[in-house]
């Protein structure tokens, strides 16, 4: 595994996706995950499986302490006691004394984002949450949430894949020790056929997802958190560390703009605020 070091903190490069995994099949995937070498899970109170990926972590043959373990408070959750009674909800489902990342999982129009990061330091000074950060942020939200928070905020986890430009904000990020957290980094399955993807996977033996990942985790503080359920899939995707690509590729793929339909989709989130993911 790779790792983005900030200061204070270390989060794996590539975690394990939960959005749409419940029940069961959340618990076994988590674990296989975990046993197969992941160090990283994200899930948020939104997702309805809370309970199950404690579940699977408890299962898991890994110690507590070598996941980094990231949920995130609903925009229903922001205002001050609302965030620190809800997660405490978060700790008890997922059965752990303190998750590694908290995030604000949206920016909120009205509750003031210095509100909702207050209640995060206090349960960051109380122990139950190692590290705060933020979700959905423009660089301009981000960098207004900086300037009011009193703990650091380590992370944006942001919609990025080969077809969505984020460099702007990956630039901020990395001048100032923020890690960015690709979500949806597969562009929700629609890269698996991408032509140019595939013709540099072949040059590796390796398909088309996993040179996206590839191309997200060999950018510096970039972390990947791809959703796989198969185990399969689970293992091709820590397989990126296997194979780099060259700089021509990563110039290349970072010029990919996607099909029309990718491009308007992939914009949906900055316009419909209140889709529940
Ligand atoms: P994604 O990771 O881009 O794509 C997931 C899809 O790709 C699933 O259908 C999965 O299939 C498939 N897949 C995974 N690995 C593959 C491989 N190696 N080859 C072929 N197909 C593969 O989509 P996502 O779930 O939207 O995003 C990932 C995670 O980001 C979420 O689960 C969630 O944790 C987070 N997220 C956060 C936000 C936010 O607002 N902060 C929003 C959306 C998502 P199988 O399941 O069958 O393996």
């Amino acid at each position: 595994m790779e790792y983005v070091d900030g200061d204070g903190w270390r989060m794996p490069k590539l975690g394990l996706g939960t959005w749409q995994n419940t029940g069961e099949r959340c618990v076994e995937t988590v674990r296989t995950a975990l046993e197969l070498g992941y160090r990283h899970v994200d899930t948020a109170q939104q997702y309805d499986n809370e309970r199950a990926v404690g579940e699977g972590i408890a299962r898991a043959d890994v110690d507590r302490e070598e996941v980094f373990l990231t949920t995130k408070v609903w925009r229903s959750n922001l205002e001050y006691e609302d965030v620190l009674s809800s997660v405490r909800g978060s700790l008890d489902r997922l059965d752990v004394e303190y998750v590694d990342l908290l995030l604000v999982h949206w920016p909120h129009p009205r509750v003031p984002v210095a509100e909702t990061l207050d209640a995060m330091a206090e349960l960051r000074r109380e122990g139950s949450v190692a590290h705060v950060g933020v979700s959905n942020f423009t660089r301009s939200q981000l960098d207004a949430a900086r300037r009011t928070a009193d703990v650091p905020l380590i992370a944006d986890q942001v919609l990025y894949h080969p077809y969505r430009d984020q460099s702007d904000l990956r630039r901020y990020c990395a001048a100032n020790d923020v890690a960015l957290t690709a979500y949806s980094p597969l562009a929700r399955g629609d890269v698996l056929s991408d032509e140019l993807l595939g013709r540099i996977g072949e040059r590796y033996g390796k398909t088309a997802a996993q040179v996206a990942l590839r191309w997200l985790v060999q950018q510096d503080g970039v972390v990947a958190i791809p959703k796989a359920s198969s185990p399969d899939h689970l293992q091709q995707n820590l397989a990126v560390f296997e194979f780099s690509l060259t700089d021509e590729e990563m110039a290349r793929i970072g010029d990919l703009r996607g099909p029309l339909g990718v491009r308007l989709r992939s914009r949906l989130p900055s316009l419909v605020r209140r889709l529940p993911f």
